[in-house]
């Protein structure tokens, strides 16, 4: 079956009650038929429960069809993005570990590979996203983990996935991707050689900012050390939050397809704006990795960046001027969004900082909603005015 039909038609949990749409399991226990039963069950000789920080039906249900979109052979479900991250790297590295990734991460990546995991040994180099050639040479003996996003949170930067996965396997590394902003529909990573592929379900998966949830999806084996090790520290997602995601999923195809029709086309709105110095959206053929876009990449996705001439003040006055966007640090969200990294998120860096992780003090992120086109272009352009 094709993807839209996937993400409606799999549902794998119902009750005595024969319900059109997935129950919801609010428990957080389960009970064993006799103590031969509990024993099998704890010993995993038999499959079942047993509590819901081990597996719950509705998380169960909202791992498998991930798992599906992305062609993967098992998963695992947190309770937010960075409980995925974390987990991931709390299972699968040890003191003396080294993880290579790129400085365009997410913003609270780079607090774990900075603060976090040094506390156990645990280091990282960045390489640079925009030279993949260099990044074999910077590849120590206790590298292994290479971790990437693309694309990227803001920047919208593209790796090309094939060549990082020939240079994982080539240096045995494990070869991660926080597929976030692309989703399951945009982009699969297992496809180019990762092995793992992260999502922050609180964005397009949940898709009208409710829940915070996070999943890992990949091979089998890795899955099994991160289920362990996430099933004894317990950063397990909320049977609640993992029935509204799993509802959200039916409607992921139709959604991520109408964000990028409309990203793409307030990209190229603001292309022709002349208050506009740069814009950066994967599918439009100015950025600087369109055709690596293009091949690994079903759409363009929602999220648009550009720089307004002016910088930091003409930014600021940008977000103040706007009518109907939301000034949020969510994305993926129905209602369209924007942000001023300069002033926010990045606002402790040095703007000389900023520019070395590809973020200009006028760049303004646009989380491009579901609103008609024209109204949010009307919106911005008046803000631009
Ligand atoms: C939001 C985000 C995260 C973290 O997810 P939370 O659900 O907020 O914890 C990780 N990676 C990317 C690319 C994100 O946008």
């Amino acid at each position: 079956m094709k993807k839209e039909t996937l993400a409606i038609r799999t549902q794998t949990e119902r009750s005595q009650f024969n319900e059109h749409s997935v129950p919801l399991y609010m428990t957080s226990s389960y009970m064993f038929e006799d103590s031969e039963d509990m024993r099998a069950q704890f010993s995993e000789e038999k499959e079942g429960n047993i509590y819901s920080r081990y597996a719950n039906p509705n998380v169960t249900e909202f791992i498998d069809k991930i798992a599906l979109l992305e062609g993967a052979e098992a998963g695992w479900a947190t309770a937010s993005g960075m409980a995925a991250v974390f987990t991931t790297f709390g299972a699968l590295l040890s003191n003396g570990d080294h993880v290579l990734s790129c400085k365009s991460v997410f913003g609270s990546t780079h607090r774990l590979f900075t603060e976090i995991l040094p506390k156990w040994g645990i280091n990282h180099t960045y390489v640079p996203i925009d030279d993949i050639d260099s990044w074999e040479a910077k590849i120590q003996d206790n590298t292994k983990i290479l971790y990437l996003e693309t694309p990227s949170n803001p920047g919208v930067d593209i790796v090309d996935l094939e060549i990082a996965g020939e240079i994982a396997k080539k240096h045995n590394l494990i070869f991660v991707v926080d597929n976030c902003f692309a989703t399951p529909i945009i982009q699969q990573p297992l496809k180019f050689g990762a092995h793992l592929s992260i999502h922050s379900a609180t964005k397009y998966i949940d898709g009208q900012g409710r829940t915070l949830g996070g999943v890992i999806v990949g091979n089998q084996d890795l899955i099994d050390e991160i289920q362990g090790f996430a099933r004894h520290t317990g950063p397990c997602m909320s049977p609640f939050n993992a029935w509204v995601l799993s509802k959200s999923i039916e409607t992921l195809p139709l959604r991520v397809e109408k964000h990028s029709s409309n990203a793409l086309e307030i990209a190229k709105r603001l292309e022709n704006h002349p208050a506009i110095e740069t814009v950066k959206y994967p599918f439009l053929p100015s950025h600087p990795s369109y055709e690596v876009a293009k091949k690994q990449m079903a759409y363009g996705g929602g999220i648009v960046t550009f720089n307004i001439k002016g910088g930091l003040e003409a930014g600021k006055k940008f977000l103040d001027s706007l009518k109907m966007l939301s000034l949020s640090a969510n994305l993926g969200d129905t209602r369209s969004i924007a942000t001023h990294p300069a002033s926010t998120t990045h606002s402790k860096l040095t703007p000389d900082e900023r520019a070395a992780v590809g973020i200009g003090e006028g760049m303004v992120r646009v989380s491009v909603g579901l609103e008609h086109v024209d109204d949010i272009w009307e919106d911005i352009e008046q803000a631009l005015g």
